[in-house]
């Protein structure tokens, strides 16, 4: 296997372009934030600066493929690449009870800090990626900021999130933070389809994904393109004052299906909170159904509904977010979206439909 450095990544040209403009300049910050959504290459540029980064006989911004260290990476034991990630609870939390929820110190303390103290190993200093920051621990935050702000030797440190607000301040502060974009839509479309995906779910994927191949891709995989469909002509039901009923059960169906993908995937995964993720994907979804619905001109009683059904379902996530009994808070949005949702107002609503599509 070879690394195949900035090449493949498409649509994000200017992070990558300020990446290699401060690699040549020899002005790489020691602390990197990779903010933006999901799937979008996040990830993948970060393993390509940190091939580079580490590579013994680079040319320009590529890597040459044939020193130790890009063989080492390529064979996947570099022993100065670190991908720090919240599963790592299981080498340190032997009672199994941590289900990596967050990202704890009892990971970051050994991962990176401890790490970081050590010398390189093949003397080109040392990489840390650390995946999903946003779930960082205050006291894991805390825990890295000398680290963070004076490194050992030559050392990059990478952080990955979609939420950079989360982080704490003195952590943002003492990072470069770089910006990733959702994907154009025509983008994910024609990645979808050199993957052999039939157009008519390329689309739809592309479509509900909002601009990441990666949650296109997974999603078409665990069935959850197929289940925004039937959500779509939930929400068109729900327009036309009725289907909140069925609603509960629908979503804890296809919430349940989603949690068992996840545990197939990961059996040590938590259920419930793989159950938890999977309605808020729903909910998520839903609520940029009825969001696509709002289009420039409307009457206000119209925009009035759609801004109801769309405050009912944040308040779902809210509840979601604060551990609220599941069955309780379906029953609670299927009664508010039958409320807000049932005086369709006169005229408008067969035009709006069509804007989704
Ligand atoms: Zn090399």
């Amino acid at each position: 296997m070879t690394l195949t450095g900035f090449d493949p990544i498409f649509g994000q040209s200017q992070a990558i372009e300020w990446l290699c403009r401060a690699y040549l300049g020899d002005r790489m910050p020691h602390g990197l934030i990779f903010a933006g959504p999901v799937g979008v290459g996040k990830a993948t540029t970060a393993r390509a600066l940190a091939a580079l980064f580490l590579c013994q006989e680079p040319k320009s911004t590529s890597v040459c493929n044939g020193c130790g260290s890009c063989t080492a990476l390529a064979a996947g034991n570099h022993p100065d690449y670190h991908l720090i990630t919240k599963e790592l609870i299981r080498t340190y939390d032997e009672t199994g009870k941590s289900k990596g929820i967050d990202l704890s110190i009892k990971v970051i303390r050994p991962e990176l800090v401890d790490a970081a103290g050590r010398k390189s190993s093949m003397g080109r200093g040392k990489v840390f990626i650390i995946k999903q920051a946003e779930l960082m621990s205050v006291a894991a935050q805390n825990a890295m900021l000398k680290t963070l702000e004076e490194p050992p030797g030559r050392t990059l440190i990478v952080l990955l999130t979609d939420q950079p607000g989360s982080l704490l301040p003195t952590i943002r502060s003492r990072c470069q933070v770089v910006r990733f974009w959702p994907l154009a839509n025509e983008i994910v479309l024609r990645e979808l389809e050199n993957r052999d995906i039939p157009r008519a779910d390329a689309a739809d994927a592309a479509a509900f994904a909002d601009g990441s191949l990666g949650l296109a891709l997974r999603w078409l995989k665990d069935g959850v393109i197929a289940h925004a469909r039937e959500l779509r002509q939930t929400v068109d039901q729900l327009l036309g004052g009725y289907g909140a009923a069925d609603l509960p059960g629908w979503l804890k169906a296809v919430a349940e299906e989603y949690a068992q993908k996840q545990l197939e995937r990961d059996e040590l995964s938590s259920k419930d909170q793989a159950t938890r993720e999977g309605i808020g994907l729903y909910l998520h979804l839903m609520s940029q159904m009825f969001r696509r619905r709002l289009p420039p001109t409307s009457s206000y009683a119209e925009l009035e509904r759609l801004c109801s059904a769309i405050d009912a379902i944040a308040r779902a996530e809210q509840y979601l977010d604060s551990n609220v009994n599941i069955a309780l808070i379906f029953q609670q949005l299927a009664v508010t979206l039958e409320k807000v949702l049932s005086t369709p107002s006169s005229g408008t609503t067969a035009g709006l439909r069509s804007f989704d599509r």
